[in-house]
């Protein structure tokens, strides 16, 4: 499953958690791609969908449970569980640190499915990982909407499941291709939709 994936890739474009054009990230770099999965996620008959979408395309069985680092993971994780059965969780920094919070346990060798939003250098989810590493839970597979690691790998011990491979290039102004073709920049982030 990748960039063939049309229906979700649809679902992102008309929900706007995909845009394209010439954007200003929040990082101060230059995009053609615009990506915002909390776009998608706020409709939560699309949010099921795509999660039971994700979920099915799984390669393991007995999941117990769903944990997905705040805030980006948490409705990920939610509805993969809807889709699974199973109970979802979060993890959430405390002090900079991934913690689970709330009451949340896992249990000794619970089979556990790690998600996330979007998953970019994967480092939420390492932290995810040692922390259920920790608690004695087995992470047993890793899934995400959107897989942006452009062939990095994460370095979480597993493959990435995803429902959609999506690169965002970002340039420097001074370098960006889009500037030099005079395309007028946007502020996705502050300006809303468009
Ligand atoms: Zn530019």
């Amino acid at each position: 499953m990748a960039t063939e994936n049309q229906s979700a890739l649809d679902d992102f474009r008309e929900a706007g958690a995909l845009l394209e054009g010439h954007f200003l990230l929040t990082s101060g770099l230059h995009s053609p791609k615009y990506l915002q999965c909390a776009q998608v996620m706020q409709n939560p008959v699309v949010a099921e969908r795509l999660c039971a979408q994700l979920a099915r395309a799984l390669d393991v069985n007995r999941i117990e449970c769903v944990v997905g680092p705040a805030i980006g993971g948490i409705l990920v994780a939610y509805e993969l569980a809807r889709a699974l059965g199973v109970r979802a969780i979060y993890a959430e920094r405390q002090d900079g640190k991934m913690t689970l919070r709330r009451g949340f346990t896992i249990r000794p060798a619970e089979r556990i499915l790690m998600c996330e939003d979007v998953v970019t250098t994967g480092g939420s989810l390492l932290e995810v990982r040692n922390l259920i590493t920790a608690a004695g839970g087995r992470v047993v597979a890793v899934a995400s909407l959107v897989d942006r690691t452009s062939g990095r790998d994460p370095g979480l011990g597993l493959p990435l499941t995803a429902l959609l491979k999506i690169d965002v290039p970002a340039y420097p102004a001074e370098e960006c291709p889009m500037c030099r073709a005079g395309q007028p920049l946007v502020s996705p982030g502050r300006t809303g939709k468009k």
